[in-house]
């Protein structure tokens, strides 16, 4: 007992008294070798939005005027790897599809049921994606998943849940902010319903190699009201609804998707950054 007082008084004191080297600063100065750590490279310049607006480097996906940017989805989700392995070899990243028909009201975006999930004309890779969401005052039958569901699904298979996390329990990995069915949040950092909330997330797409084998799996940030609820976490492959995902090849870009889930949802303010 006294032996360990002891080397802890002696571990403070040496740190305590411990001396920083000298620095000749007269003699750096004819050298300067700082100046070997000091790099200048073009950064490009980006005017930050102001309140709603994007930044000056986006590309603005809804700005609550019109869908000119969506379209019909090629497809849904499949729900599982036995329908990813069936559309993947048909995804045409340039597909050109029947005009979206969700409905665009002041100056927002709202899911009309059972016409399918929509997609961006444009076809993306590594992005980072700014949406605001709200979900409405649900029946008070409709519960957990079906209590006003939607998602981003990046590249029209990996899915960042959209629900209404608020008072509305479900299983952990498929509620708001989750990795449908991979990564539960870090925090359920929901708003009651009618309160518009905000997605920030950081998608990186998988990477292939010519032979089709997977090089970097797909990794997710999301921050969810300002706060970070997925942390740079790695997909397994697909989102699934029933069973494992794996990886399957795919293109570098492909579009993303927004998913009618029967729910009347609503968007606004939707923008990408290509990385
Ligand atoms: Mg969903």
């Amino acid at each position: 007992m006294r032996s360990s007082i002891l080397v802890v008084l002696t571990i403070f004191s040496l740190n305590a008294f411990a001396q920083l080297p000298e620095i000749d600063w007269d003699e750096l100065s004819k050298t300067q070798p700082w100046a070997v750590t000091e790099l200048y490279k073009d950064v490009p310049k980006v005017t930050p939005g102001e309140g709603a607006s994007a930044p000056s480097d986006a590309v603005v996906l809804f700005d609550g005027k019109d869908l000119s940017m969506w379209q019909k989805a090629q497809f849904g989700s499949p729900v599982n790897m036995e329908g990813f392995e069936a559309m993947i070899p048909l995804i045409d990243p340039n597909f050109k599809g029947d005009a979206a028909e969700w409905t665009v009201k002041k100056g927002e975006l709202e899911v009309k049921p059972g016409t399918g999930s929509i997609a961006t004309k444009k076809a993306f890779g590594d992005v980072q994606l700014h949406v605001e969401w709200l979900a409405p005052v649900m029946p008070a039958d409709k519960k957990g998943q079906a209590g006003g569901n939607s998602g981003v699904i990046f590249m029209g298979m990996y899915e960042v849940q959209v629900l209404n996390s608020y008072e509305n329990p479900t299983y952990s990995n498929g509620q708001a902010a989750s990795i449908y069915k991979q990564h539960i949040p870090l925090a359920n950092a929901s708003k009651a319903p009618e309160n518009w909330q905000e997605y920030d997330i950081i998608f990186m797409a998988p990477k292939f190699s010519e032979k089709g084998t997977l090089v970097s799996p797909a990794k997710v940030t999301v921050i969810h009201n300002g706060v970070l609820v997925q942390n740079n976490v790695e997909l397994l492959g697909p989102t699934c609804f029933i069973g494992t995902p794996y990886y399957i090849a795919h293109p570098e870009k492909l579009p993303i998707m927004l998913q009618d889930h029967s729910d009347k949802m609503r968007f606004r303010n939707i923008w990408v950054r290509e990385l």
